[in-house]
C-alpha cells in the first residue's frame, strides 16, 4: 500500500471563512460592492499603504502597476530570472523589454551589483521581487534607482507580512503587488492587490481594472461605483481585472487571522530546520535576518554544490514515489521556451546554479509534525543514495 500523499501546498480555509463567502451569496452585490472596499481598506491598513486596489490576480496587478506608472514600448525593465514567469510577462504585456539580472546566492533576491551593470539609457524601472517571502535588499536597490532615475515596483506576491526595519514590503517604492493564489500566505482562490502611495497611480489602476471607467464630470472620481451609473465613461483602453465580492469576503476573513497564519508558517520553517540541521548535503534558508521580518511562502532547501541538476531531479522523483510532492522552484525565466529570444544574451551563473539544486518541500499551514518528519527522512535517504561525499 502506498503511503498517504503529502502535497506541496494546500489551502487552509476555516468554517468562518466559508460562512463569510456564503453570506455574500445571500446578498444582491456580487461585484464592485462593500466587500471590495472593506478588503482594500483592511489591506491598506495592514501593510500601511495610503491606497490599495483589489485586482483579479497578482499578474493583473503587475500589469496595471506598470501601465499606470507609464512604462511602455521602448522601455527596459530590470527583473530577476529566478522568479515566477509573470514578473517578466507583465513587462512584455505593456510592450517594454525585460532585462534579466542575477541574484545573490543567499538572499535569492536581485543582486544590486548585477542590477547596476544591466542599466542602459533605455532602463525605466526595476521590479524587486521579495523571493519566497524574504525581503529584497531595498536600500541598495532604491539607491541605484535614485541615481539613475528609475521607477521601482515591488513584487510582494510571495511576501505578505514581511518587513524591513518595521515597514511592510510592498510599501517601500512606487507600487507594490500582492497575490492571493491558493499557495500564497493569504488566498482568495485567485486575486491580487496593488498598493501605492501615489493617488493618481491608484486612481488609474482602479479605472484600468474596470474597463477604463472614470467618473466624468466634476467631483471626486469614484472608480468603484456601479457599472450602470450613467456618469461613467471609458476614458482609456481598460481591462476586466476585477475581484468579486465573494473573493474579497474570503480575503477579508483570511486577513483577520494573518498573524496566526504567519506565525504557524514560521513554526513549520523552524521545525524543518531542526530536522535538517547539520546535514552536510543541504543548505538551509536563513530564518533570522537582522532588521527584517521574513514571511514564509515556501520552504526551499538547496543541495550542496557537489550535486548536479540531474541528482536534484532524481531526489524529487524518489520523493514523488514515496507520495511526497516537492517543487523545482524556480526554473529560470530566461531558460523557458517563451523566452528563447532572451537566452543567448542572458548570462546569470548564480541563478542557474541555485535553480538547478533547489527543492521546495511540502509547506502548508496544516502540515503535521509527522508529515514533516516523513518528508525529512525520505529526503535524507534520497540524498544519501545520490551522495557525492565519502561515507
Ligand atoms: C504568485 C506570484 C505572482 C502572481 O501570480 P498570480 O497567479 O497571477 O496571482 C507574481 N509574482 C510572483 C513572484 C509570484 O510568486
Amino acid at each position: 500500500m502506498s503511503p498517504v500523499e503529502i502535497p506541496l501546498s494546500a489551502p487552509d480555509i476555516t468554517d468562518a471563512e466559508i460562512e463569510a463567502v456564503v453570506s455574500v451569496l445571500r446578498t444582491s452585490r456580487l461585484s464592485l460592492g462593500p466587500k471590495m472596499a472593506e478588503f482594500e481598506a483592511a489591506m491598506a491598513a495592514y501593510v500601511g499603504a495610503p491606497h490599495a486596489i483589489a485586482v483579479s490576480s497578482g499578474t493583473a496587478g503587475l500589469h496595471l502597476a506598470l501601465l499606470a506608472l507609464g512604462i511602455g514600448p521602448g522601455d527596459e525593465v530590470i527583473v530577476p530570472s529566478f522568479t515566477f514567469i509573470a514578473v517578466a510577462n507583465a513587462v512584455r504585456y505593456v510592450g517594454a523589454q525585460p532585462v534579466f539580472a542575477d541574484i545573490g546566492p543567499e538572499t535569492l533576491n536581485l543582486d544590486p551589483a548585477s542590477v547596476a551593470v544591466a542599466i542602459t539609457t533605455r532602463t525605466r524601472a526595476l521590479i524587486a521581487v521579495h523571493t519566497f517571502g524574504r525581503p529584497a535588499p531595498m536600500a541598495a536597490l532604491l539607491d541605484i534607482a535614485r541615481r539613475h532615475n528609475l521607477l521601482v515596483v515591488e513584487d510582494a506576491c510571495e511576501a505578505l507580512g514581511a518587513e524591513i526595519a518595521g515597514r511592510h514590503v510592498g510599501t517601500l517604492a512606487d507600487a507594490g503587488i500582492f497575490a492571493f493564489y491558493p499557495n500564497k500566505q493569504l488566498t482568495t482562490g485567485e486575486g491580487g492587490m496593488v498598493v501605492t502611495g501615489n493617488s493618481e497611480v491608484a486612481q488609474r489602476i482602479a479605472a484600468l481594472r474596470n474597463h477604463g471607467r472614470y467618473k466624468s464630470g466634476p467631483g471626486a472620481p469614484d472608480c468603484t461605483a456601479e457599472p450602470a451609473d450613467p456618469w461613467f465613461e471609458h476614458a482609456e483602453l481598460g481591462y476586466n481585472y476585477r475581484l468579486s465580492e465573494i473573493q474579497c469576503a474570503l480575503g477579508l476573513a483570511q486577513l483577520a487571522r494573518i498573524d496566526a497564519i504567519l506565525a504557524r508558517r514560521e513554526a513549520i520553517t523552524r521545525r524543518y530546520c531542526d530536522l535538517l540541521r547539520d546535514d552536510p548535503h543541504l543548505l538551509l534558508p536563513a530564518t533570522d535576518v537582522p532588521g527584517q521580518r521574513l514571511s514564509w511562502f515556501v520552504f526551499g532547501v538547496r543541495l550542496a554544490p557537489a550535486f548536479s541538476c540531474a541528482d536534484r531531479d532524481r531526489v524529487v522523483n524518489t520523493l514523488a514515489e514515496r507520495g511526497i510532492t516537492t517543487g523545482r522552484y524556480f526554473a529560470p525565466i530566461h531558460l523557458q521556451p517563451a523566452y528563447a529570444a532572451w537566452r543567448e544574451s542572458t548570462y546569470l551563473p548564480i541563478t542557474e546554479s541555485v535553480a538547478a539544486r533547489t527543492v521546495a518541500l511540502p509547506f502548508f499551514n496544516r502540515i503535521t509534525d509527522e508529515q514533516m518528519e516523513r518528508v525529512c527522512t525520505a529526503l535524507q535517504c534520497a540524498l544519501r543514495v545520490e551522495s557525492k561525499f565519502p561515507a
